[in-house]
């Protein structure tokens, strides 16, 4: 059996460092926002080539903090209109809606999944002011251009890095350095994955930094005074300190995963398959690797008879959704077509070489 992910096992390697790092914890008694939350800002900060990281609850909140902050400093308002590709995880859409903006779905490139920015230009109305640019999969949207329309427009730039830790862009700035405020997620299955929910915002913006501190603790600084309105999403003590054993690792997990990707894109050859398109650069972290098949319900099976685990990223586009039924009736094709033909094979750090045979082997005679 070759499960999609297996997290104990990606885990196993630090099993002796968490240990030390609950004792650690347990001798200080400090539970909330210590050294362990202190030391991996910093880490995380330096890591993604920013001034500033602020620790969060989770990948949500460290999104919709954003735009909160945005709002407590007077660039955003409620109802401004935020630009956000329509093929997305939805917690993409919903951070909009949380922070009391609108999103504004644009379709993506079949080739990249990534949204298209020559879509953009013709979204943004007098009350657009920011995008939030998605690296879905893992791999970097095209922040050249995004980042040259919102500046024709003077929009913020605002990245949904939750699934793209460590992904570099050509002059070697990472993901989270290529806007004005990034969100990163590190639930357990993503590149850098916590024991439990965790995530952060990063910045080279020491304003934003220094009201998202408050924001993600009531509003406050100083215990007992409140400065802005703000809520509770603070980094976890011992998640920080568990993400402290597992970054310096990121980079190694990360190669692993595109030495995987490689495999899978030079040796799956079938023609009923449609495999995913990398310039193989450092670009892509292959959070996920996904492929294209118009008989993706066979293929699962098929594959699943052999052991072999497959998962759907994603069923449901967010605009189909019942929850955000207010834009159900949008136009929206290529999205739809990808959420109905995208597959995502297994790609993990804990995988062998002889797994990732089989896998290929297998799709091959499909
Ligand atoms: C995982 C994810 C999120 C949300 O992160 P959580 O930590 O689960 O709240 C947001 N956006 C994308 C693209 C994600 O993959």
């Amino acid at each position: 059996m070759i499960p999609f992910l297996d997290l104990k096992k990606v885990n196993s390697p630090y099993d002796a460092a968490f240990q030390e790092k609950l004792k650690v914890v347990l001798e200080k008694g400090w539970y909330i926002l210590g050294n362990e939350v202190n030391e991996f800002e910093k880490s995380f900060a330096t890591y993604c080539g920013t001034n500033h990281c602020i620790g969060v609850g989770n990948g949500f909140d460290a999104i919709t903090l954003i735009f909160k902050g945005y709002i407590a400093l007077g660039k955003l308002k409620k109802g401004d209109e935020v630009i956000v590709p329509a093929n997305t995880f939805i917690a993409s859409v919903l951070s909009i809606v949380e922070a009391d903006l609108v999103p504004v779905l644009v379709e993506p490139r079949l080739a990249t999944y990534n949204i298209n920015p020559d879509l953009i230009a013709d979204k943004i109305t007098a009350k657009t002011k920011a995008i939030l640019a998605v690296h879905l999969y893992g791999q970097l949207a095209e922040m050249d251009s995004i980042n040259a329309i919102a500046q024709a427009n003077d929009l913020l730039v605002i990245e949904d890095a939750a699934q793209a830790h460590g992904a570099e862009f050509i002059n070697q700035k990472r993901a989270g350095d290529l806007s004005h405020a990034a969100a990163f997620s590190f639930y357990p299955g993503k590149n850098l994955g916590a024991l439990g929910d965790a995530g952060a915002i990063v910045t080279n913006d020491e304003a934003l930094s220094n009201v998202l501190y408050s924001i993600r603790n009531y509003g406050s600084k100083v215990k007992y005074e409140n400065e802005v309105i703000g809520v509770n999403s603070r980094l976890d003590e011992l998640q920080a300190a568990f993400l402290n054993v597992k970054l310096p690792s990121l980079k190694q997990e990360n190669e692993r995963r595109m030495t995987i990707a490689k495999q899978y894109l030079g040796k799956i050859k079938n023609a009923k398959i449609k495999l995913p398109f990398w310039d193989f650069s450092n670009n892509h972290v292959f959070h996920l690797f996904v492929i294209r098949t118009k008989e993706r319900a066979e293929l699962q099976q098929f594959l699943l008879d052999k052991g072999i685990q497959t998962v759907i990223h994603y069923p449901i586009p967010p605009h189909k959704q019942k929850a955000l039924k207010q834009w159900s009736q949008l136009s929206l094709p290529v999205t739809e077509k990808i959420h109905k033909e995208v597959l995502s094979l297994p790609i993990s750090p804990a995988m062998t070489d002889e797994e990732v045979r089989f896998v290929i082997e297998n799709l091959n005679s499909f």
